[in-house]
């Protein structure tokens, strides 16, 4: 097949509008649990640097940090109830990320699935579109709004619905390996992989619905290091280390 049409690439990088999903747990730093303002900002940083870039920047940021609905459910909860706690911890996440990208002057609107109008916006299309072309960062908050779902296909959804040329999943392993290389040191970095690849082996880089998405949109999702300082830059620019995820 032939590569996806995209959008002409800016200041030599390879996408212009891009969705970025960061897991939760990326927030936690050290600690065990919940929210680390160091590691906020520093992610804040990169997140900034593409953005002055030019590059046009939707987030999802998920809450594994602080709830995940399975955890709940695992122990007695009713799974939707457990699962709303999950999307109100990525309500959570959103907000400190949007106020330690406001402290390096970046623009930003947060936008929930769930709507909670003192807080933020409820999620608008057209307005998010808005809020790109003026360079705002827009971050998707409170996942899908729907319970049994994650935040890697929310991600999905809000790339295919935002007409991103690319689904950036940061995470702490640089790319997908053919095991899980903290365990197995013969483990092997692809440069690039078929979305049927990563389904048929069960590679566990983003949910098998988030990976069918991108492929019936062919939408590539690039995985990478979000713990490398300029990391994100790099991959933009085609260069470091990552795996692409395509046809
Ligand atoms: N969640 C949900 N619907 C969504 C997105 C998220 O129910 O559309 C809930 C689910 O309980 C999930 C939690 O929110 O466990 C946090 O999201 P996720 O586990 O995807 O966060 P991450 O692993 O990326 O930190």
């Amino acid at each position: 097949m032939s590569e996806p049409a995209q959008s002409p690439s800016i200041n030599g990088l390879k996408y212009r509008r891009v969705l970025l999903k960061v897991s939760g747990e990326v927030l936690m730093g050290s600690q065990q649990y919940g929210i680390d303002m160091d590691t906020v900002a520093a992610v804040a940083e990169e997140i900034a640097a593409v953005s002055r870039a030019g590059v046009e920047l939707c987030l999802v940021i998920g809450g594994g940090n602080i709830f995940r609905g399975l955890s709940g459910a695992a122990k007695g909860m009713d799974r939707g109830s457990a699962d709303y706690m999950g999307m109100l911890a990525t309500v959570m996440n959103a907000l400190a990320m949007q106020n330690a990208l406001e402290r390096l002057g970046v623009d930003t609107r947060v936008q929930s699935a769930i709507r909670m109008d003192s807080v933020c916006e409820p999620f608008i299309k057209r307005r998010a579109d808005r809020h790109l072309e003026k360079g705002r960062v827009v971050i998707f908050a409170a996942g899908t709004g729907l319970p049994y779902f994650t935040t890697d296909t929310t991600a999905a959804l809000r790339a295919a619905e935002m007409g991103c040329d690319a689904l950036m999943k940061g995470t702490s392993v640089d790319g997908i390996y053919t095991a899980d290389p903290k365990t197995d040191p013969t483990a092997k970095r692809y440069d690039k992989i078929s979305y049927q690849e990563v389904l048929a082996q069960n590679l566990r880089v983003m949910d098998g619905s988030a990976v069918s998405l991108m492929r019936d949109n062919r939408i590539p999702i690039v995985v990478f290091s979000i713990k490398k300082r300029g990391g994100i830059l790099e991959v933009l620019a085609g260069e470091g280390v990552h795996t692409v995820v395509s046809d």
